[in-house]
Formats: C-alpha cells, sequence, structure tokens
C-alpha cells in the first residue's frame, strides 16, 4: 500500500499487546498490508491476568466516551461482552460515589456503563484483533532496541529477544511504541543517540491493594465507592460488580495513607471508610485471589509533540505516551482516544508528527483534570491559580451535587468524557453554585 503524503503502508509493528497496543493494531490493519503486534508475556486464548500488566489485578472502571470509541472500532463487541456476564447500566442509578459531603444522588443520567475486570476487557479485544486477516502476533518476545534508516533517519524497525534469549531484528515502515508505563523508550532513544522528548510530571504516591471475590454486592448497587479528595481525604475504597457475578474490593491511599498488604489490616482499612458495605461484603464472600497491591506515582506525559527532530515512523500510545494518577480511571479512555487521532491521521495521510499533535489535543483535558487535583494534595503549594480555581469550583459542584441531580448529570458527562470541562460553568451552573454556597468538602470524619 502506498501513501498519499506522510508513512510508507507495507508493514506496521505495534511493541505491547495491551489495550492500547491493541486497539492501535486495529487502526492500522485498515491502512498498512501487515500489522505485527509483538508481546513480551505468551498469549493464549484464554490468557487473563498476566505479569506484563501487573495494574490488571485492580479495578479498571471504563469510562462511557472510551466505552463509544471501542464500539467503534469493533461493532458489537460490548454487546458481546454484555452477554457474557456483563450487563450495560445506568451510571446514576448504579454506581453510588460518596464523597465527604454525601453520596451522590440515585437518578438516571443515560450515560451507560458495563463492569468488568481489565483482563476479559483485553481478552475480547484481543480476539478481535487477531481475527483481522492482516495483524500477526509474536509473544513471548521483548523488544530492546529500535533501528533507524541511515540516510533519513525514520525508524525502520526493532530488535528483541525471545524467551530462550534468542535475539531477532523485524523491519517495519511504522512502530508504534505503546509498553505501558514501564516504558523503555526514553533508555531506546538515548542509547541510539536521539532526543529524548521531554515530560511533565505530578508525584503523589497512590497505593491500591485489592482482591477478586465470589458474588456480586448484597446491596443491588453496582458500586459502592469512598472517594479520595484532595488535600485532606487520603483514604478511598468500595466494592465494583465484575463480570459472570464476581466482584472487586479495593483500598486505596494516597501519601503516608499507604493501603494495607495484609489480611487483617484489609479488613481494618474496610471497616474505617465511612460506610459499612465494603467491610461487609469482605466478611461474607469467599475471595477467588490472593490480596495484590499496586504503588504507582502519579501523572507523567512526554511531550513527543514539542520535538521539532522526531524519526519519521515512530509513534507513541496510551502510557507510554501519558499516564494518569489511576484514581480519576482515565487510562484506557485516552488510550482509545490515541486510537482515534491514529485513525483521523491515517485517514488524512499524515505522518508521525500530526499524529503526535492529535494525540497531544486529546490528551490535554484529562490531563488537566487530573493535574488541577493532584496539585492540590501537598496543600496545594506548587499548583497554578488555575489549577486551584479549578479545584476550587470542582469542590464546590461536589458539595452540590448531592442533592442536585442535574448538577450531578453534568459533572458525570465531563467526568466520562463526554461533554468538556465547560458543562459544569454555564452561567446557570455557576449561578447555582453562587446562590447555595453549601459546605465545603471537609475532612473525612
Ligand atoms: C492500579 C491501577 C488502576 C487503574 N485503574 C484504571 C481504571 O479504573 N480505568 C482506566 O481507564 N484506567 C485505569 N488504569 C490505567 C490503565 O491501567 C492504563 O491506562 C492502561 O493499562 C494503559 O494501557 P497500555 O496498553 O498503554 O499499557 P499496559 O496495559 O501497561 O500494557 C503494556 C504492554 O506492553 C508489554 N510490553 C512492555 N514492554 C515490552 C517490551 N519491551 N516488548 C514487548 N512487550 C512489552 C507489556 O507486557 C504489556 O502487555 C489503572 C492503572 C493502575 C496502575
Amino acid at each position: 500500500m502506498a501513501d498519499v503524503k506522510g508513512l510508507i503502508r507495507n508493514h506496521a509493528i505495534v511493541v505491547g499487546g495491551a489495550h492500547a497496543g491493541l486497539l492501535a493494531a486495529r487502526v492500522l490493519a485498515q491502512h498498512f498490508d501487515r500489522v505485527t503486534i509483538v508481546e513480551r508475556d505468551r498469549l493464549g486464548p484464554d490468557t487473563t491476568f498476566r505479569a506484563g500488566v501487573p495494574q490488571g489485578y485492580h479495578p479498571h472502571f471504563l469510562l462511557a466516551r472510551g466505552a463509544q470509541i471501542i464500539a467503534e472500532l469493533f461493532p458489537g463487541l460490548l454487546e458481546e461482552i454484555a452477554e457474557s456476564g456483563s450487563p450495560f447500566y445506568d451510571y446514576g442509578d448504579n454506581f453510588r460515589l460518596k464523597f465527604p459531603s454525601g453520596w451522590t444522588p440515585k437518578t438516571v443520567t443515560g450515560i451507560r456503563i458495563q463492569g468488568f475486570s481489565r483482563p476479559f476487557l483485553e481478552q475480547r479485544i484481543r480476539a478481535r484483533v487477531l481475527d483481522l486477516d492482516n495483524v500477526a502476533l509474536i509473544d513471548g518476545f521483548t523488544a530492546d532496541r529500535l533501528l533507524f534508516d541511515d540516510p533519513t533517519g525514520a525508524v525502520a524497525g526493532l530488535a528483541g529477544r525471545d524467551t530462550a534469549g534468542v535475539e531477532r531484528s523485524l523491519s517495519a515502515d511504522a512502530v508504534v511504541v505503546a509498553t505501558g508505563r514501564g516504558s523503555k523508550l526514553e533508555q531506546w532513544l538515548r542509547s541510539a543517540g536521539r532526543p529524548v522528548p521531554p515530560a511533565k510530571s505530578i508525584d503523589v504516591k497512590v497505593s491500591y491493594t485489592s482482591r477478586l471475590y465470589q458474588g456480586p454486592p448484597d446491596d443491588g448497587w453496582k458500586v459502592t465507592f469512598a472517594y479520595v479528595y484532595a488535600p485532606h481525604v487520603r483514604r478511598g475504597g468500595g466494592v465494583l460488580e465484575l463480570e459472570s457475578g464476581t466482584s472487586m474490593a479495593l483500598a486505596m491511599g494516597i501519601g503516608e495513607e499507604g493501603c494495607p498488604p495484609e489480611e487483617k489490616q484489609f479488613s481494618e482499612f474496610a471497616e474505617s471508610l465511612p460506610f459499612p458495605e465494603m467491610a461487609d461484603y469482605i466478611a461474607g464472600h469467599e475471595p477467588m485471589s490472593d490480596l495484590h497491591r499496586f504503588v504507582d506515582h502519579g501523572d507523567w506525559w512526554s511531550q513527543v509533540h514539542r520535538m521539532r527532530r522526531w524519526p519519521e515512523g515512530l509513534l507513541v500510545a496510551g502510557d507510554a505516551l501519558c499516564r494518569f494518577n489511576p484514581i480519576y480511571a482515565q487510562g484506557l479512555t485516552v488510550a482509545a482516544l490515541h486510537a482515534r487521532a491514529l485513525a483521523t491521521t491515517l485517514g488524512r495521510g499524515g505522518g508521525a508528527r500530526d499524529y503526535h499533535r492529535r494525540a497531544a489535543r486529546a490528551s490535554l483535558t484529562p490531563w488537566l483534570m487530573a493535574s488541577s487535583s493532584d496539585l492540590m494534595w501537598d496543600g496545594g503549594r506548587g499548583a497554578g491559580l488555575l489549577a486551584r480555581l479549578s479545584h476550587w469550583h470542582l469542590g464546590r459542584v461536589i458539595t452540590r451535587m448531592s442533592e442536585d441531580a442535574d448538577l450531578f448529570r453534568r459533572f458525570a458527562l465531563v467526568q466520562h468524557m463526554l461533554s468538556g470541562p465547560g458543562t459544569l460553568s454555564t452561567p446557570t451552573v455557576l449561578w447555582r453554585l453562587a446562590r447555595r454556597p453549601g459546605s465545603p468538602v471537609q475532612r473525612q470524619g
């Protein structure tokens, strides 16, 4: 296949066969003759939880915007998932969040979502992608170096090793790096003598302890969850229903409010939450897994779009490009937005630079939403006026929305990336917020 003006489109390689890599491969398959996914883990049709995606042992809530893009890329997939044990439900009617100022109201929002584990979703997307005639998988293969074309500086492929340590090189016209939060791209660029993009980062220590259980929550809600909120509410958690009547219990802590690695402390943590549902649930249900712990360090965004010199054909997607504090549940959706940016770029005959500009635009709002809260954990010392104002405004919205179903619906549309943050700043909303101030989001009692 010949490209109009951007990339040569014979062979593309995707490094990393998880969420972002699979979505990218689906898009590339429409524009390249051949697509090869290389993945360090061994992957079979039944593979679910795996070493290469350690965060998969923790709840992964897919926002409605991410679900919409997945439905566009894989028609019928979400219905198939619903039939195999993850029915659709309305966000406001079935998902309750506890803030210090109260619960979110029970109301129909029109936002359709599903509950499933991260590996369950990935397994189904993987089956669809590997069913495409021009997509191949090389699993058990760890990429360790990029190859570049000498005269042009464009990417020319990669080299890596299989599980027996045998080295192999693969040539390609484009390489998409989707290697997640452990990405070695910077190292690969440095050792090839190429410039490394600058990065923005916000350091927030977040820890999760999660466990899979048999049986849905007893109270009829699909999700009951106490949310953390900067700067004082550093402890959260709850129970989320997943596929086929399983559920996950999660304890979440910010900073030194670390989550418990031990059984007894896990129960004590649940008992310390401002509602009894999580403690009752874990006391009354059969665990299906060990306790899993994950410690994360906030937000990080590689500024590839600012690079004047960047190898043609080298594209970065998902967490390898931009990753967020997981408490905001944005990563799967942002990776889907990156896939959409790739589809638009390839559809218009663009190259790496066009793609990275589009991916940056797609990442900006989630970044601002995450960073304006995360900059406030240390009391807002590193926060500028914009972050302080947005956080203050969000605090007012959260305080008021437990008694204002329309305000909650607007909050949910923004949270699910179905509307921009402006939805919470229209003159009507500002007037309602100004009229009845409500008490601020306070320290958890
Ligand atoms: C605790 C936790 C909870 C989260 N909860 C949510 C949530 O509720 N909702 C949400 O949307 N997001 C959530 N996220 C974020 C989400 O996990 C990521 O955004 C998402 O996994 C990104 O997908 P990815 O494909 O970019 O990376 P990953 O899922 O990390 O996948 C990277 C893949 O690359 C492979 N790989 C890595 N290096 C190589 C190599 N050298 N060669 C070959 N293969 C390689 C790995 O084996 C893996 O398969 C959470 C994250 C964490 C840490």
